[in-house]
């Protein structure tokens, strides 16, 4: 798709250019005095989280931000594979996989050995994050992923729709409350800034608050967290520019460094003719923000145009520029609980995205580690909220969250250590010249990390049987579960199994199972799914409430190896009679497809099969020999609470 020929419009890109507008600020409407689930900003943390509340409909939840409406412009641009794959979980991701500019290759440009004052490429390499999901790296406004989120939340049972224009001011937590889940022990006090309203206050009590409002988080201020680590002395321009340029890789990712002005780089965006750059700045004196400096977007091209040379950047429009400096740092806490608390206390506050961990722009993480982290907190605070699972689950956000927060920070200081090119003159632990060598293999290294798809939870009770991981090495306990294509039995079709975990809250049961013929009643994966579907201990009968439908807690498919079977031939729980009218479900049982078969894919023991647990948020939560029920119960007992 093309778009931004004749300028740059934010909006719905499924809108033509010449049609698309932005929208006008919403109509304010009173905030709710009384909510389950207070979120404050609009940011990916807060939209996430509320994209996730909104899909149930007995959750009142409410959003606010304090700007006048939806992000139209700038900011994150770099949308990782495991951010595409959590939007595939929102049913999202084919927009986002058909507007973003997909990233394939890097190249590194360098000052030329025989003339020094011109650059010259050093290499061009594909991406190092190709194949690591079945999604690639995808560049696109921050706004319109926004947007995605915003249209999902609003077609959502709930009809989820922010309150704008309001700033969060304080909060008071009563602590005789918190230990109690039907209390509303939050009380948070807003304020209006729209022209209207004016200095308005307003008051909302709540179960639950989640401060995803930034960087400079007023939640986080509330709670008395303070962030710990460096702060930036580096800062760097960003643009979003529509050019000429007889630079030839203007269409790929580049890292140029120049000899005497520095360094660039440069993303090319969505819609064929935008790219933004970022370019280094100078240092910053202690405690100066970035935004203090006298810097205009003039001087970005200019400072560019030398770090370019000899080629020249011929700039038709600024669509939009910042100057953007973070140092990296991390929250102690990431929810209200005193340090070292049991998992018995169960939490209030949660804090979210930016506002409980900052870092440069370069590694492009900040949206990608901040939706991710609502991705985390959503289905557990719901899970808990309508009494599905024990509070304790609350606990493990901050444990499963913040060991992410802090490999993005280390992360981040190696790679600012790799790119920073002109020192101090008082810093003297940064070494004067870039290494694009160096770049290029911490990039390889970190991909998985990058990419989001390597990112692995603590082992916990709802990350557990590492002893099992052999029999599906492919699917690392803790981490994502990596996806792989199967034909659907019953038509046919090629199916992504990752696809099949939707953002729903439900947990899902892969059944791989072994060579024995499935039909066979004395077979294990026969006795498996008898189990399941009937013994006393099976965790689908002890926690699916009575009258629902037999997957709408815990969701079960199976992939049976021999291609030729008849799906009325199989145990009919993999085929169950569902809603109002009894109507049989089709699409749960699959085979592997040839050259692409899952069990070679992911390492799975042909002969034994296996069981694969995946929590709701689609990480590995566990892997179980096909025969071992008691242990499939044992997991599920340990957290989850028997329906009413
Ligand atoms: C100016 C700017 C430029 C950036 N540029 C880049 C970039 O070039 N590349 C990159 O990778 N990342 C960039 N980022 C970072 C990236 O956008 C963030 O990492 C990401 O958006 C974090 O998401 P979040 O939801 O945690 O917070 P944010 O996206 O910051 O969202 C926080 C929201 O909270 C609202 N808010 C703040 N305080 C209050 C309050 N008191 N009351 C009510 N609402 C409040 C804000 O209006 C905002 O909508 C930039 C961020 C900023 C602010």
């Amino acid at each position: 798709m093309q778009y931004h020929l004749n300028g740059f419009k934010p909006g719905n890109y499924q809108v033509p250019d010449a049609a698309r507008k932005p929208y006008p600020d919403p109509p304010i409407e009173d905030l709710p005095s009384k909510v389950d689930v207070l979120i404050v900003g609009t940011g990916p943390a807060g939209l996430t989280m509320a994209r996730q509340m909104a899909e149930f409909h007995d959750i009142k939840t409410c959003i606010v931000d304090k700007s006048s409406g939806p992000l139209l412009f700038g900011r994150a641009d770099g949308i990782s594979c495991r951010t595409i794959e959590i939007m595939e979980a929102f049913n999202s991701s084919d927009m986002v996989v058909k507007e973003t500019y997909q990233l394939m290759q890097n190249t590194f440009w360098e000052p030329n050995p025989d003339n020094p004052q011109h650059i010259r490429r050093k290499e061009k390499i594909a991406d190092a994050r190709i194949g690591l999901s079945e999604f690639t790296h995808g560049i696109v406004n921050q706004a319109r992923l926004h947007e995605l989120l915003l249209d999902g939340m609003e077609n959502s049972v709930s009809a989820l729709r922010p309150h704008y224009s309001r700033e969060f001011v304080s909060l008071d937590i009563d602590e005789n409350l918190t230990q109690d889940l039907d209390a509303y022990p939050i009380t948070a006090t807003f304020r209006r800034v729209d022209a209207e309203g004016q200095g308005r206050s307003e008051t909302v009590k709540a179960r639950f608050i989640i401060g995803s409002d930034g960087g400079h988080s007023q939640v986080r201020r509330s709670l008395g967290i303070e962030l710990q680590g460096d702060s930036a002395n580096k800062s760097w321009g960003v643009m979003d520019i529509l050019l000429n340029t007889d630079f030839p890789d203007i269409r790929v990712k580049s890292f140029i460094q120049s000899k005497d002005h520095g360094a660039v780089m440069t993303i090319p965006r969505e819609g064929g003719y935008l790219i933004r750059f970022y370019v280094e700045m100078d240092m910053i004196e202690e405690g100066k923000r970035a935004t203090e400096l006298e810097v205009t977007e003039k001087d970005l091209i200019a400072k560019a145009q030398k770090i370019f040379h000899p080629y020249t950047l011929d700039v038709k429009e600024v669509a939009w520029w910042s100057i953007y400096s973070v140092g990296q740092r991390i929250a102690d806490r990431f929810d209200n609980r005193p340090a070292d608390s049991p998992e018995s206390v169960m939490p209030r506050a949660f804090l979210a995205g930016d506002a409980c961990h900052t870092h440069s722009p370069k590694g492009g993480w900040g949206l990608n580690t901040s939706l991710p982290d609502t991705f985390n907190l959503g289905w557990k605070l719901a899970s808990v909220l309508l009494r599905k699972s024990d509070p304790k689950l609350l606990a493990t956000y901050g444990t499963e969250r913040r060991k992410v927060a802090q490999h993005l920070i280390n992360a981040d200081k190696e790679l600012s250590k790799l790119v920073a090119t002109r020192p101090a003159a008082s810093d003297t632990s940064e070494k004067a010249r870039v290494d694009t060598a160096e770049i290029e293999a911490f990039m390889k290294r970190q991909s998985g990390f990058v990419s989001g798809t390597s990112i692995e939870y603590f082992p916990s009770y709802i990350c557990t049987g590492h002893e099992n991981q052999r029999l599906a090495p492919g699917f690392k306990i803790g981490q994502r579960f990596h996806s792989a294509l199967a034909t659907r039995m019953a038509d046919g079709k090629h199916q992504h199994l990752g696809h099949l975990v939707k953002a729903d809250g439900r947990w899902r049961i892969f059944l791989f199972a072994g060579a024995e013929d499935p039909t066979d009643v004395a077979s294990e994966a026969y006795k498996f799914v008898d189990f399941l579907a009937n013994d006393a201990a099976s965790p689908l009968r002890r926690y699916t409430p009575k009258g629902r439908d037999p997957d709408s807690v815990i969701d079960t498919y199976a992939v049976f190896q021999q291609k030729d079977l008849s799906m009325h031939d199989l145990h009919d729980f993999l085929w169950p009679a569902k809603g109002k009218y009894g109507l049989r479900d089709y699409e749960k049982v699959f085979h592997p497809q040839d050259g692409n078969d899952a069990y070679d894919l992911r390492g799975i023991d042909r002969h034994a099969g296996c069981v694969v647990v995946v929590r709701p948020d689609q990480h590995v939560a566990t892997i179980l020999p096909v025969s071992d029920h008691d242990a499939l119960s044992a997991f599920f007992d340990c957290f989850m609470l028997p329906h009413l």
